[in-house]
């Protein structure tokens, strides 16, 4: 079968691409810049790429730039969005590339009569974020979702993307009858293909660094897990709505302590960036991804995939 991935060459699509080609896929991989090495020479390093890898060149922004690789394809993986929490216009940024390119692409899914199932990549972003109280008794599940204006409050632009592109994406599959499943992966972890670090791997980065933790509360949950549970979601049929996606939530405190645990050498900081009581950590239900058969990677091993990646990369130095 012919299957897109949106954002191909990104750390959680890359996997994606990886585990597609392994289970014999067809792939077409969207980029937006082809000619880049760094986007693409890993890509092409994959079992199976040279028989059954495609890479188009498409942009989230450029009307009908999906339209050619859609065309065709049984399976929509569409994970392209941008990631980054420091920016000057989160409009044009974020939420633009966000929100329109999802319609894009799931206008493109609408024309193209072989599109049995498209599957999104969201986010515990467009679950977690609103005036709910949290406390390690509640227990966040599928039907949560972020409040956009408590995201505009809080001036949590990415969150804000994520969470009106998948609203966005359920009010036109909705009304153009497309089978779309969603998943919200928490933090991500686990090893990079591609060579540039990303912004979900970026906390453990800086705390092996030696820098102060964050006064904040992840999920946290291996690249792997997120790819496997993505094609799972398109092969199982009765697969629908949302998943959750997370091994573990733990304050940062906590996630300093795993890594000190692991690493005792390492000269990890033990203070926070700030003198503010700590965040409270609440739950993230497991329950409805088991049914896509995923038993979720200890985040120790997640933690020493990475590590191990950054040192075989050159990214630290130790
Ligand atoms: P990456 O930054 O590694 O990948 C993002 C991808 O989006 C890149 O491939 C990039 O393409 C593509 N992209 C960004 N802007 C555009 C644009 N204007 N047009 C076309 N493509 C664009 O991020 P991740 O792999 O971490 O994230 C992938 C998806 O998963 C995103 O939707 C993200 O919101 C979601 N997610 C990530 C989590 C995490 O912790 N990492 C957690 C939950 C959800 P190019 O390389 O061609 O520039």
């Amino acid at each position: 079968k012919v299957v897109c991935v949106t954002g191909g060459s990104g750390f959680i699509a890359s996997w994606i691409v990886k585990f597609l080609l392994q289970r014999g896929y067809t792939v077409r991989a969207t980029v937006r810049d082809p000619s880049n090495p760094k986007k693409v020479d890993h890509l092409f390093k994959l079992d199976g790429a040279k028989e059954r890898l495609q890479l188009f060149k498409a942009d989230l922004l450029e009307q009908g730039s999906f339209d050619t690789v859609v065309e065709g394809c049984d399976g929509v993986f569409h994970t392209a969005s941008p990631v980054r929490c420091v920016v000057d216009n989160p409009q044009a940024e974020l939420i633009d590339p966000a929100v329109k390119g999802t319609l894009n692409v799931l206008r493109s899914c609408a024309k193209s009569p072989s599109v049995k199932r498209v599957v999104l990549t969201s986010s515990i972003a467009a679950v977690a974020y609103n005036t709910r109280p949290k406390n390690p008794e509640v227990i966040v599940n599928e039907t949560w979702f972020s409040d956009p204006d408590f995201c505009r409050e809080s001036q949590l632009w990415y969150i804000l993307s994520k969470t009106l592109a998948e609203a966005a994406a359920w009010e036109f599959v909705n009304e153009h009858k497309i089978d779309m499943v969603v998943l919200n992966p928490t933090m991500v972890a686990g090893p990079l293909l591609q060579p540039e670090v990303n912004e979900s791997v970026q906390p453990i980065l800086d705390i092996i660094n030696g820098k102060p933790f964050q006064n904040y509360v992840y999920g946290w949950v291996n690249v792997k897990d997120v790819a496997n549970a993505h094609i799972n979601a398109y092969e199982i049929a009765s697969a629908s709505g949302r998943y959750l996606l997370c091994e573990r939530v733990l304050h940062c405190s906590e996630l300093a302590k795993v890594l000190r645990d692991l690493y005792p050498t390492l000269q990890i900081s033990d203070k926070c960036e700030n003198d503010e009581p700590y965040k409270p950590k609440y739950q993230i239900s497991k329950e409805k991804a088991k049914s896509l058969g995923i038993e979720f990677i200890p985040l120790e091993i997640s933690l020493k995939e990475i590590v191990e990646c950054f040192k075989g990369k050159k990214i630290v130095d130790f």
